[in-house]
């Protein structure tokens, strides 16, 4: 045995040597294409309503990457591969929480075990509670539709950022924050104006699951129910669900009813049909941003195409 060790040894020197020089050949050629690039920072992303504002907040300071492309469900998106590595490989991982992401949340979980630092935007900007439906008393998610919350959001990236984040000018990070910090306090501003215009008694929200729990209560809605009577859209109403929310609508003199704009509104349709009466289906973009151009591209066209569609929707002059 004492003979064959040296032997085994030697064997593999060729080998080392050989993968030596590849890795030598590779490193030239990463350096070659663009040595700023080599340590570029990165930060992943989970949904693209989180991927628009952490890019606010970030600029061009680090890589920002979102994992949910244009139009999908948060609820039910998933990430391939090289994604999931990319989350383990991250300097930070911005993630909504709250049990919006059911199929990510395992990604992000490992990353974190594996010393990656995360933050759960939702659960760190003072969540609410659903009040109805089967999903009652658990937490809302759907934190984005309260601007001020978001602009808390912000501020929380942005410490974040430059906690974790290597390599980064921390002073153009917190200018960017503060910067877009004030565009979402114009937001609000502005929401509330248009809201107010809508006649007394028709402050009341109808929508497709139950997603504007946070926007009611920041600009004062009454939510008289949901087509879908969950917080998740992988739920399904039953045909007593729909007659009772067809009861409740009749009864609070609903003017109309929010479909998100991403899923086919044909639930919403069933319950128009249902109840008989002469109601509007509007969609709105309630918690996926779309391609550019099509109508909510950045958070803040998302936030006022909905608020337009909403204060027309419910008979605003
Ligand atoms: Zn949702």
């Amino acid at each position: 045995m004492s003979t064959d060790s040296p032997t085994v040894h030697r064997s593999w020197a060729p080998a080392r040597l050989l993968l030596a020089s590849l890795a030598g050949v590779l490193l030239l050629g990463v350096s070659g294409c663009a040595a700023s690039e080599e340590h570029r920072p990165t930060v992943v992303v989970t949904t693209n309503i989180l991927g628009d504002i952490t890019r606010n907040v970030v600029g061009d300071e680090a890589e920002v990457t979102v994992l949910m492309r244009a139009g999908a469900d948060p609820h039910s998106f998933g990430v391939s591969a090289p994604q999931a590595a990319s989350i383990e490989r991250a300097d930070l991982v911005v993630h909504n929480g709250l049990g919006l992401e059911e199929n990510v949340l395992r990604h992000v979980e490992a990353a974190e075990d594996a010393g990656t630092p995360t933050l759960a935007v939702g659960e760190a900007v003072g969540p609410i509670t659903y009040t109805a439906g089967e999903s009652a008393d658990e937490p809302d998610p759907h934190f984005w539709t309260d601007p001020e919350r978001v602009r808390k959001a912000v501020g929380l990236i942005a410490d974040e950022v430059t906690e974790h984040v290597g390599g980064i000018d921390q002073a153009v990070v917190e200018k960017n924050a503060s910067a877009y910090g004030a565009q979402i306090t114009e937001l609000t501003a502005w929401m509330r104006s248009e809201f107010d215009e809508i006649p007394a008694g028709q402050r009341q929200l109808v929508t497709n699951h139950h997603v504007f729990g946070y926007l009611a209560r920041r600009f004062g809605f009454r939510i008289v129910g949901a087509v879908i009577p969950s917080g998740t859209t992988l739920a399904s109403p039953s045909a007593s669900d729909l007659e009772s929310l067809a009861t409740a609508v009749e009864t609070a003199g609903v003017k109309a009813i929010f479909a998100d704009s991403s899923q086919p509104d044909r639930l919403a349709q069933v319950l128009k049909r249902e109840i008989d009466l002469d109601i509007d289906v509007v969609p709105l973009f309630s918690e996926s941003l779309t391609a550019k151009g099509e109508g909510a591209a950045t958070y803040l066209q998302m936030m006022r195409a909905n608020t337009t569609s909403i204060a027309t929707g419910l008979g605003a002059e």
